[in-house]
């Protein structure tokens, strides 16, 4: 059997991370291979249950406590039929076993796809949920990352930058387009 391949989507917000994702993934089951898509808890910005774009196109999603949650789904489900992709959302909102589940479920055959900011709104590599690893980690062992930036929401340009509206400094505040803007690096400044 052949290691599964690890995929990584990174950007800002609003740059098409989820749409990337879906859109592979819809392929995947075009072609008839079998598909399961998580998302963490956290991400409640649209819907409980289905991981949505921002254009509100989505799919059903199982919704993953902890990384540990989706090894355990993902074991489950595989004995009932053999699973060929696992597809992430939302990859910086998980603890950072993440990356040992992800290894693990690579070793199983099967491919893994994660999207997730590579960026916090103050421009550093974001960290998994209990701070030992970061986003940067996953880019490191991902196989290919394929790398999206967004339309910069001041003057147009490309945004590679996640700014937030207001004054809050934590690291995670999940918002919409009521809290969060894609900016060039210059916008990004003022
Ligand atoms: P992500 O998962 O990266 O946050 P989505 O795939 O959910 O992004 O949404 C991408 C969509 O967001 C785009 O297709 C576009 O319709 C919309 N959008 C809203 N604001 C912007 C922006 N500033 N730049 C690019 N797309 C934007
Ligand atoms: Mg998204
Ligand atoms: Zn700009």
């Amino acid at each position: 059997m052949m290691t599964g391949t690890l995929i990584t989507i990174v950007g800002p917000m609003f740059s098409g991370k989820t749409t990337e994702l879906l859109r592979i993934m819809d392929r995947e089951l075009i072609a008839k291979r079998h598909s399961v898509l998580f998302k963490p808890q956290i991400d409640n910005r649209y819907s409980e249950e289905d991981v949505l774009n921002h254009n509100g196109i989505g799919r059903k999603a199982i919704i993953a406590n902890d990384s540990h949650n989706i090894l355990d789904k993902t074991l489950e489900l595989n004995k009932q039929k053999a699973i060929e992709n696992v597809f992430i959302d939302e990859i910086q909102f998980f603890d950072s076993g993440i990356i040992e589940i992800i290894k693990k479920i690579n070793d199983l055959g099967i491919a893994v796809y994660t999207c997730g900011l590579n960026q916090i709104f103050k421009g550093e590599p974001f960290p998994f949920k209990d701070g030992k690893r970061d986003i940067g980690y996953l880019m490191a062992i991902s196989d290919q990352i394929i790398s999206l930036d967004a339309v910069c929401n001041v003057c147009g340009k490309k945004a590679t930058k996640t700014y937030r509206i207001g004054t809050d400094t934590e690291t995670v505040i999940v918002g919409g387009q009521d809290k969060y803007q894609a900016r060039c690096k210059d916008c990004f400044k003022k």
